[in-house]
């Protein structure tokens, strides 16, 4: 039996690709590892693995018996339903350290660091195990995804050093247009249908005993919304209801005005003046130079539970 490596339900870029990465230097180790994902893949992750020439991870949702590293998430409402049955091997992840435990020494690579793929290149460097181009291709991929082309407050030197040696692995000439062109098929959102733009990049949170969901669109131009924000707002009040959430917020992300429109559904009318000093109106609030959840969105959110 394999162990698997797995990211986070909803899986993003860097879920994928670290699963990929990360079994690849545990099978080159001696230890048969495959990468798994928990759900679909969005249009950039399938844009990152054609271009380099994967197939997508094998979609496995129960891991109970089995043996497993979890990437890009230490939250339990984010990994496998049935996690407690599973030996959990390690943790490779950049979020706040979430609520997983484990009954058995593990191995934790845990940075603060824009991407779980920089933290993946320095277990290489660790383990002095060369990366083969179309996966350095893909982390680097995954590091420009995560960093917003190196926009986001996550984004740190390790990032930017990470990107220009994978950059030279994979032969990539200039990484930030290929960033650009990623960022352009995940702003295509015209035909996709409103609770599949909605839960694209949806997290769900427990904050203090009460569930937020927070979803993220980046795009490189807000007007693309104009036309479908009204059903945006409807579909998550619909998500908040069905879900029992306390909240749900959808961040739209202008990645070029560098700033995110909040919509938002709570039982708290007050609850973005409280988190972050500023009112919703209509059940939306702009937030100057918020690009990213983590780092900018979910802490004083949590905090404001607390
Ligand atoms: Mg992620
Ligand atoms: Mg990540
Ligand atoms: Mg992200």
């Amino acid at each position: 039996m394999p162990n698997y490596v797995v990211g986070h339900k909803i899986p993003d870029s860097d879920s994928i690709c670290s699963a990929i990465a990360l079994s690849y230097l545990k099978s080159t180790l001696g230890e048969e590892t495959v990468p798994a994902r928990l759900g679909e893949l969005s249009p950039e992750t399938l844009f990152i693995l054609e271009r380099f020439g994967f197939e997508q991870p094998e979609l496995k949702t129960s891991y109970a018996g089995e043996s497993l590293y979890i990437v890009d998430h230490s939250d339990r409402v984010q990994g496998p339903d049935d996690i407690d049955d599973a030996t959990i091997l390690g943790i490779i992840d950049h979020h706040k350290l979430g609520d997983i435990t484990t009954s058995a020494p593990l191995e934790c690579w845990i940075r603060p660091v824009g991407c779980t793929n920089t933290i993946i290149k320095m277990m290489y460097d660790f383990h002095d195990v060369e990366i083969p181009k179309d996966i350095a291709g893909a982390m680097m991929c995954a590091i420009l995804s995560d960093t917003v082309i190196f926009k986001s407050p996550t984004c740190t030197t390790a990032d930017i050093k990470c990107v220009e040696a994978l950059a030279e692995i994979a032969g990539i000439e200039d990484p930030k247009a290929l960033g650009m062109e990623m960022f352009k098929v995940k702003s295509a959102v015209e035909g996709t249908p409103v609770r599949d733009l909605v839960l694209r990049d949806f997290k769900d949170f427990d904050m203090n005993g009460n569930l937020v969901g927070i979803g993220q669109l980046e795009v490189i131009d807000l007007s693309i919304f104009d036309e479908m924000k009204a059903d945006l707002e409807a579909d998550i009040a619909a998500l908040k209801a069905e879900g029992n959430r306390h909240s749900v917020l959808l961040l739209l992300t202008d990645i070029m005005k560098e700033g995110s429109e909040v919509l938002v559904v709570s039982d708290d009318d007050n609850l973005t003046e409280k988190a972050y000093g500023k009112a919703s109106v209509d059940g939306k609030v702009w937030l100057d130079g918020v690009l990213s959840r983590k780092k900018q969105v979910v802490p004083p959110l949590q905090e404001s539970f607390a």
